[in-house]
């Protein structure tokens, strides 16, 4: 069954591994990763929910193209009751079994935007983990707060411990009738929690409290990196982020041109090697990889009370366009104003590829 709550999937490794034997073109690896993402069924009621999406989804695909990731849309709910952040998890779930050749599921929700393109996965750091957030042990532990960790991107292995993490995850969900009862339990726990039924995220950090040692061993909560990072804590500095690697870009071409044939193959360690000399590694110089609207609402225009609509629009603008700049910059083009989306003009110098 590939409903949760019904007939737990049971074997599944093993289930899995035969079916990798029988269909060896599919050329199973620790590699593949299947990006999941979707959004409601329906048309948005914000006017500008739909053109969002659509850029939202845009920078995925341009994403994945890049590093030759499978994507999968999803905009139909697998569980009636599984609404909102809730719907993802059927959906996981049946994406395994869709696609036993894929070692990972990325779900990534609609309103991230992954701002670096050039950034790859770090996979191998979590060859031991099935689980990965971004978060921090010590806020969870120690202050058991509902922004140790994010649930809004998430990379999970296809396994049979995912299957029983998600079983046990949504059993605190709307398809359960007790869920109300949950709701209150995560509360109690989790000071600052603000809304008021069950989430998942709530439910993840529950978990990793009330039954550590049966999860917490194979859940790695990544923060090198943003994996996930909160919108309104980047947009301000993309701008100048954007500058520094364009001046990186522009000092690249410069040599290219004094050094046309002496150097024409070292361009990509050239510029790598500029990147480290100026500390690109560091925040607020290195793009942010993930930039996540959470607590803006794309489709419905909803947002939280502490900023306006407005900051939520110019926020998305800036970081598709700053996202968009990394493509389009390969075709020969940029965005020169991050917030002026239709406007765009040739690249001032040669992409150094
Ligand atoms: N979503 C979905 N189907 C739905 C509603 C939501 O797939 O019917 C996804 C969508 O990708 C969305 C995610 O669930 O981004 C989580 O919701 P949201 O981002 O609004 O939560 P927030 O990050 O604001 O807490
Ligand atoms: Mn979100």
């Amino acid at each position: 069954s590939y409903a949760f709550g019904e007939e737990p999937m049971k074997d599944w490794d093993l289930k899995r591994r035969e079916w990798l034997k029988l269909h060896p073109s599919f050329a199973a690896s620790e590699e593949k990763v299947l990006l999941v993402t979707g959004s409601q069924p329906n048309v948005c009621k914000n006017p500008v929910g739909d053109h969002l999406q659509l850029r939202l989804f845009k920078n995925k695909v341009d994403y994945c193209r890049i590093h030759g990731h499978e994507i999968f849309y999803n905009n139909v709910l697998l569980n009636q009751k599984g609404t909102g952040f809730w719907a993802k998890y059927p959906l996981l779930r049946a994406s395994m079994l869709a696609h036993p050749e894929a070692e990972w599921i990325w779900w990534v929700d609609s309103d991230a935007v992954l701002t670096d393109m050039e950034f790859k996965l770090p996979l191998e750091r979590y060859k031991d983990h099935n689980l990965v957030v971004h978060g921090w042990w010590n806020m969870l532990y120690e202050e058991k707060s509902w922004t140790s960790l994010n649930a809004g991107v998430l990379l999970i292995r296809n396994c049979q411990w995912s299957m029983d993490l998600m079983e046990r995850w949504t059993s605190m969900g709307p398809q359960n009738p007790d869920h109300e009862k949950w709701g209150k339990a995560q509360k109690s726990l989790i000071k600052d929690k603000a809304y008021p039924g069950s989430d998942d995220q709530s439910a993840l950090i529950y978990l990793l409290i009330k039954e550590k040692d049966r999860w917490a061993d194979r859940i790695y909560l990544e923060s090198e990196y943003n994996l996930h990072g909160y919108w309104l804590g980047i947009v301000d500095g993309l701008d100048k982020i954007s500058k520094g690697y364009m001046e990186i870009d522009r000092e690249v071409d410069l040599l290219r041109r004094r050094h046309a044939e002496k150097m024409s193959l070292f361009y990509g360690a050239m510029r790598e090697k500029h990147m480290k000399d100026r500390g690109f590694w560091k925040e607020n110089v290195r793009r942010p990889f993930v930039t996540h609207f959470t607590g803006c609402e794309p489709c419905s225009g909803e947002h939280n009370s502490m900023y306006t609509w407005e900051a939520c629009w110019n926020g998305m603008q800036k970081a598709l366009n700053f996202a968009d700049n990394q493509v389009l910059s390969r075709f020969g083009f940029v965005h020169p104003d991050l917030l002026n989306s239709s406007l765009v003009s040739p690249l001032p110098f040669d992409f150094p590829a």
